[in-house]
């Protein structure tokens, strides 16, 4: 058994008659970091909540590390550690009784529950505020305590639907290297999610969704090799209004930004040597926008 995850021909249709998934066929292999991307609507939320039983699929296969989550639901919950997009806690229990009471759900002892909750507490910077109860926390504080509560009973594969969405960015890179470590320990780690840069950062492969299709399936490393040509802001120390440039498409922002865009196969060397000879001092460069996001937006655009 290669995968965590196979999906074939699986369809969702609301009793509002709402298409929310049509037809996706789809393998994540195990130990692979997943990310599936996509508009509101387009069905991401509705895929895991399949996967998690949580909603009902109208057709199709669902399959979670080799057990078919319709006839083998007790194995396919005992792998799965769901983080789902809304907070679905009690508000009057403490942050420790909601991890141990999970625990408790898998028949976990609570010897071994109290332990676990103190480790994955603090890889959360959670320990403390463990005897909060939830309706005090805050936004990126819930968001945490969901993860920790995920991971109580040691699942194989970590599920979790737009788990950054609204945290801050020292909550969100808190989350992204737990999530890198627990990769790298062999978790399969499946996301939603709304950001470009976290499907970079974290993923290794990622699916691109649109209207419940999965309009497209592939490594990151393929979908970067499909841009072509990149756009720079450079800021120069000087007024560099005046700039002549040759071979490359510019465009002055300012008296000293620049915005170019550099084909990949001419690369930047020229572009510095020209810069040089004029006697530019470059201070700064970065990506315009975000790579990911603008194939994105071609792919969905067609
Ligand atoms: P995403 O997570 O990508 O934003 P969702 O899976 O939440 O997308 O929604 C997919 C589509 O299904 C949307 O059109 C949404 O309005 C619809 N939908 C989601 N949940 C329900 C529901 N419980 N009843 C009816 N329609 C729903
Ligand atoms: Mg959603």
């Amino acid at each position: 058994m290669k995968y965590a995850l196979e999906i074939k021909k699986l369809r969702k249709i609301y009793k509002t008659n709402i298409c929310a998934i049509n037809s996706i066929d789809l393998k994540v292999k195990i130990g692979d970091f997943y990310a599936l991307l996509g508009p509101n609507g387009a069905g991401k939320s509705t895929t895991i909540g399949i996967l998690s039983s949580l909603i009902k699929k109208s057709s199709g296969l669902v399959k979670i590390f080799g057990y078919d989550i319709d006839k083998d639901k007790i194995n396919t919950k005992k792998k799965i550690g769901l983080v789902p997009q809304e907070f679905n806690f009690s508000p009057f229990e403490t942050i420790n009784q909601i991890v141990i009471n999970q625990a408790g759900f898998y028949g976990i002892k609570k010897s071994i529950a109290i332990d676990r909750a103190k480790k994955y507490l603090n890889k959360l910077e959670l320990w403390d505020q463990r005897n909060k109860p939830a309706r005090v926390l805050s936004g990126g504080t819930k968001r945490r305590l969901m993860i920790a509560r995920a991971l109580m009973h040691k699942p194989k594969v970590l599920i979790l639907d737009e788990p950054t969405a609204g945290v801050d960015v020292e909550i969100r890179r808190l989350i992204w290297k737990l999530l890198i470590n627990l990769n790298k320990n062999g978790k399969t780690i499946i996301l939603t999610t709304h950001y470009f840069e976290e499907a970079e950062f974290l993923c290794n492969h990622i699916g691109i969704m649109q209207y419940g299709i999965l309009i497209k399936n592939t490594s990151i490393q393929k979908l970067l090799s499909k841009v072509k040509s990149e756009k720079f802001i450079l800021e120069s120390s000087s007024d560099i209004s005046k700039i002549k440039i040759e071979g490359y498409n510019f465009k002055n922002l300012q008296k000293n930004t620049l915005e170019v865009e550099v084909d990949k196969k001419k690369g930047l060397n020229d572009l510095f040597f020209q810069l040089n000879s004029q006697n530019i001092h470059i201070i700064s460069m970065r990506n315009k926008s975000n790579r990911l996001e603008e194939l994105f937006l071609n792919l969905v655009s067609k």
